[in-house]
């Protein structure tokens, strides 16, 4: 069974992760741009990021048969910090680049009105450039903030096909799913959303329109759990057609719009930038 994880931080993970994704069948990432944990302290932080994951990071998965692509944007933790937002003016540079299929992840965190200009400003971008938008919902007052980034994205104009909200809920979901948007569930380890959750809402939504993601990172995530996800949904009685269906053939639909996606990892190089991942 193939997947692609649409949504995993796989430059906080290691390379024994790359490794496991590929046994369980991970085929291709998208990692959008987020947070450190702690803000950074300029644009100029940000550059670089960025830059690692359109260069390092695609180079890293590639050694272990893994097309890697991003989504690049200014995350709402970070559009509070005035040094960070400045960004916003190098972004469209970054959007051109070929790697790149979507902006995200953006949104609300404490919806302040700092956060309203850049979230604003890079679903504007989003639909400039014609490329979808990845919409973090807050963990926080979660419903509120939710009905909030449906206003802002409905009067962007933006086509809704173009847009994913993620890490919904029971409560999110509905409303999501009634703007016309992707639904995108993060399953994660404790608590919160567990694969068998995941199987409802596949049943509620129907298999067209759900996105399947870990969101793993450098916090208490892991990255297998798309493929656990898969393996509660056969037992449910999913075909493996269907399950394919949603973990792979959906983000491939939904990504593809940007017309970039490279599926095939190709001929693997031994450095990017004279460096290599071996050691020693
Ligand atoms: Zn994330």
């Amino acid at each position: 069974m193939r997947i692609f994880d649409p949504h995993l931080h796989a430059s906080a993970r290691t390379t024994d992760d790359y490794e496991d994704l590929h046994a369980a069948g991970v085929r291709a990432v998208l990692e959008p741009a987020s947070w450190a944990g702690q803000p950074r302290t300029s644009a100029g932080s940000q550059v670089d990021y960025f830059e690692t994951l359109l260069g390092w990071e695609p180079f890293r998965a590639a050694q272990y048969g893994i097309a890697h692509h991003c989504a690049l944007g200014l995350n709402p933790r970070e559009a509070n910090e005035p040094g960070c937002a400045e960004i916003l003016d190098e972004l469209p540079r970054f959007l051109a680049r070929d790697r790149v299929l979507a902006v995200g992840e953006v949104g609300y965190d404490a919806m302040t009105p700092a956060e309203d200009v850049a979230f604003a400003r890079q679903v504007e971008l989003a639909a400039g450039y014609g490329l979808p938008v990845l919409v973090h919902t807050p963990h926080r007052d979660k419903a509120l903030g939710v009905r909030r980034s449906i206003d802002l994205v409905r009067e962007s104009g933006i086509d809704p096909e173009l847009v994913v909200f993620d890490q919904l809920d029971e409560e999110t979901a509905p409303l999501a799913a009634d703007a016309g948007f992707w639904l995108g569930f993060t399953v994660y380890p404790e608590a919160k959303l567990s694969p068998e959750r995941l199987v409802g809402f596949v049943q509620e939504y129907g298999p067209e329109r759900v996105l399947v993601n870990s969101a793993a990172d450098w916090g208490r995530t892991d990255p297998l759990l798309t493929r656990v996800a898969a393996e509660a949904m056969l037992a449910a009685g999913f075909g493996a057609e269907r399950v394919e269906g949603v973990l792979w053939d959906n983000p491939v639909r939904c990504y593809g719009r940007s017309g970039r996606l490279r599926l095939e990892v190709g001929p693997v190089a031994d450095h990017h930038g004279g460096n290599s991942i071996r050691r020693g």
